[in-house]
């Protein structure tokens, strides 16, 4: 299972539709609002992983 860095919610990888690589990292979301979130500040969060 990955983490959600938004909301430290548990994600399937293998399932999970939503995804975003940043510095060759893959991120999982639970939900689009997640996604958008991380991708709008995506040090913020990635660095807090
Ligand atoms: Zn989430």
């Amino acid at each position: 299972m990955a983490i959600d860095p938004i909301c430290k919610m548990t994600v399937d990888e293998k399932t999970a539709k939503l995804t975003s690589v940043y510095k060759g990292k893959t991120y999982y979301f639970c939900a689009p609002g997640c996604k958008k979130k991380f991708e709008s500040d995506p040090e913020k969060y990635a660095s807090g992983n």
